[in-house]
Order: C-alpha cells, then sequence, then structure tokens
C-alpha cells in the first residue's frame, strides 16, 4: 500500500490535493509529493524489500500510486552499479562506481520519471499528455503513454538525436520538430494544450515524474547496504533526478534508515550550457537562463530549469559543487570509459566522468571518497552526434584518442 498523503509547493508550502490532476501550485512553483513517513516506518523494515521485484516500484509505500493494477510499468530501475576497478586505481580513487541507468526501458533514466508521471496522469483522468523534451524524456512518454493506451503529443528541437525521434514516432506518438530549444518547446506546448486538452508532463511542472527518479537515491542506499556515498556526480538539465535524490535522503533520514550524514552532490553541465555552475559561482539563489545554448550531450542542453533554487539549494548543503566541462572532455571522456571499463556512456554520463577527473586533479575528490557517477542513458542514443564529432576531429587533422579502427587496403 501507498503513504502518499497530498501534495505540497516547494515554494509557499501550500497543500494540494493528491486526487486532481495538476501542474504547478498557483503561486507558480512544482509541487512535490508527501507521504505518512512515520507510517511507512512502521509498516515496512528494510529487510522487507529483499524479496520485493527488481525495479523501482519495490518502493511502492514510498510511490504516489502501490496497487499492480493502475502502474504503468516497462520494468524500469533497479539498475546496477558498476564498479570501476582499473580507472579506480589509474585515478587513486578505488571507490569509483558508475550507476548505468543505460539499461532502463527506452535507453535512459527518463523511462523512471514517465513510468510515475503516466501511471498518475492515467489513474486521474488525462487522456492526451503533451511533453517538450531534449530527447529522451519523448521516447520514454511515448512508449509510457502507449504502454497506459493514452495518445501522446511530442515537441522536440529539430536536432536531436534521431534515435529519440524515431523512438518515439515507433511508439505512436505525434511528434513536432522545434526550430529552438526545449524551453521553447515548452513555450508551444503551452499555448496550446488548453485547445488540445493535453496534460502537460514538462518535467517539475507535474509532480510525480520527480517520484519516479527519487528512487535513485533509494537504490543507492539499498544497494550500498544503507551507506550513501561521500559523492555523487549528476549531469544536470532540469535538475530532476538530483533533486529527487535529495528529496529520497531526507525521506531516509525521516524513516530512520540513514543517518544525517549526505554526499557533496556535483551538478555537471556542459560549458555550452552553464546556468546552475555559473549561479552556483556567483551565489545566486536562481539560475537565469543560458543564451544561445549548445552541446552535444542533449539531455542536459536546459537554459532554464524551474526548479532550479531546488537544484543550487541541494548542492549547496550538501557542501557540494558544480562544474562546467568541454566538449571535446565529454567526447574523449566517452572512449577512455569505454576502451577501459567496457561501458559505452552517453555524452551526459561522460559530461561526468570529465567533471570526477577535473575534481579528482583539484584534489577535492579524497583517495578514500566512494564515487558514483551516474549514466544516465545509453550511449547507443547518440550514436549520429558522435559521428558529427569524429568527422569533425579528422578534418582537423587530429587524431581521436586511443582509436582503434583500421581501413582495409
Ligand atoms: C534528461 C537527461 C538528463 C538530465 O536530467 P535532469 O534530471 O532533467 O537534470 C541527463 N542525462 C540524460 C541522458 C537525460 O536524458
Amino acid at each position: 500500500m501507498s503513504f502518499f498523503t497530498h501534495l505540497e509547493c516547494s515554494k509557499c508550502g501550500e497543500s494540494a490535493s493528491p486526487t486532481e490532476l495538476l501542474n504547478l501550485c498557483p503561486c507558480g512553483f512544482p509541487l512535490l509529493a508527501r507521504y505518512d513517513l512515520a507510517g511507512v516506518a512502521r509498516a515496512l523494515k528494510k529487510t522487507d524489500l529483499l524479496d520485493r521485484p527488481s525495479h523501482m516500484w519495490r518502493y511502492c509505500e514510498l510511490m504516489p500510486v502501490a496497487d499492480k493494477q493502475e502502474i504503468v510499468t516497462l520494468g524500469e530501475g533497479f539498475t546496477p552499479l558498476i564498479r570501476l576497478d582499473r580507472l579506480g586505481r589509474a585515478y587513486s580513487t578505488p571507490g569509483l562506481i558508475i550507476k548505468d541507468e543505460a539499461v532502463n526501458p527506452t535507453g535512459s533514466f527518463k523511462a523512471r520519471g514517465l513510468s510515475a508521471a503516466v501511471t498518475m496522469a492515467k489513474k486521474l483522468g488525462a487522456t492526451k499528455l503533451a511533453i517538450p523534451t531534449a530527447g529522451n524524456a519523448g521516447g520514454a512518454l511515448a512508449a509510457y503513454g502507449a504502454q497506459a493506451g493514452l495518445e501522446v503529443f511530442i515537441y522536440m528541437p529539430r536536432d536531436t538525436p534521431t534515435a529519440n525521434r524515431v523512438e518515439a514516432e515507433f511508439c505512436g506518438a505525434h511528434v513536432t520538430l522545434v526550430d529552438g530549444l526545449i524551453n521553447d518547446a515548452g513555450m508551444m506546448i503551452a499555448d496550446r494544450k488548453e485547445r488540445e486538452g493535453w496534460f502537460d508532463v514538462s518535467t517539475l511542472k507535474e509532480p510525480y515524474r520527480i517520484e519516479g527518479k527519487k528512487t535513485m537515491g533509494y537504490e543507492i542506499a539499498e544497494q550500498l547496504g544503507w551507506k550513501l556515498p561521500q559523492v555523487i556526480f549528476y549531469p544536470t538539465g532540469g535538475g530532476t533526478g538530483l533533486i529527487g535524490m535529495w528529496k529520497a535522503f531526507q525521506e531516509m533520514e525521516e524513516m530512520g534508515w540513514i543517518g544525517s550524514e549526505r554526499p557533496r552532490m556535483v551538478s555537471v553541465q556542459s560549458e555550452g550550457c552553464a546556468p546552475i555552475v555559473r549561479a552556483f559561482e556567483q551565489g545566486l539563489e536562481e539560475a537565469p537562463a543560458w543564451e544561445n545554448a549548445a552541446t552535444f550531450a542533449s539531455g542536459i542542453r536546459v537554459p532554464k530549469a524551474i526548479g532550479d533554487f531546488l537544484i543550487l539549494r541541494a548542492v549547496r548543503e550538501s557542501g557540494g559543487t558544480a562544474v562546467a566541462v568541454s566538449e571535446r572532455d565529454i567526447f574523449e571522456a566517452i572512449r577512455e570509459v569505454g576502451c577501459r571499463e567496457g561501458v559505452f556512456l552517453c555524452p551526459e554520463g561522460a559530461a561526468c566522468w570529465a567533471a570526477f577527473k577535473q575534481l579528482q586533479a583539484r584534489s577535492w575528490i579524497k583517495p578514500d571518497d566512494q564515487v558514483i557517477i551516474y549514466n544516465t542513458g545509453a550511449g547507443h542514443k547518440y550514436i549520429d552526434s558522435l559521428l558529427t564529432f569524429e568527422r569533425r576531429w579528422i578534418s582537423e587533422s587530429i587524431s581521436p584518442p586511443n582509436s582503434r579502427s583500421t581501413q582495409a587496403q
């Protein structure tokens, strides 16, 4: 059974109904799900989880729905931790771990958020769902919408990786390509949704995607024996996963499952789109929009995040930091981790690896830190961008690092 009680505004603290289809609080800020945590603590022992199914709904008491009949799932979550022994030795950090979200349905961790959001949207009576997306969220909504039997409308930038458009179309969604970025796509949906009868599932503009993503926080704790790591690297677009994990840690502490210690949260962005990093460095509480955002790590090409104040607050409270990395560093990171560990990172995950190297070189990472690097999606979804980069490199006559392929003469 679920111990979900109500929604609460992340800004003004007002309560909102758990049984209505809602977007933002009337004050304009995100609504967060609240639970009877004392009730969960009485009803559920950590060891009860051991024989639960290996997907994110194993934490059903802490999810907005627990009824198997109502859950829209493709088996998302409970993704593996991969220990990076060789790189751990090379960078004097034996506790290096990748949380590999690439194995989720639809090839990215967006599956978690959309499984939760579509479950709730269907339960609360939505019939048509619309989403602005930088790529992976569109593919995930198309899949979960198909599974739920709901109609899906997707607005994505024209230069989104091909895989994202094709997967969405093959799952039956109506895809509109936009000359602009995710924020422009969001405005187009806002203009049309009333007339079309769409429910807007933009991240943090509906309350439940974050509940899906928070399960990453529960999983890390459970998979590490209820001890959190010292550092988490998170590639930050809208920041839903970072805010979600932070929320999960708070819930776990309130239930007495963990103590008050927290990982240092590192928000990672590309130098081509780094609003959170800039705001962090300037000591701001909100992050002004980034002009002319450009990065091939499309999942973090988000110029303005509605939850910016929540991201910045979590990073600061955690004693963490925010780091921007170059496009070239991201590309090289994909090769390095691929060649040395056999994990084919997505560019966003690779940005985290590049950021780890920066902070390790500055001794911000200590040799005995346990460090989690989020690989938020599958490298395979970015083949077109990777080939473009490789071609550019060749035309600049710089040989790509560690290249292994040769041409037959
Ligand atoms: C969406 C996305 C991100 C950013 O996630 P947020 O929680 O919105 O910050 C990172 N990586 C990939 C692959 C994504 O699809």
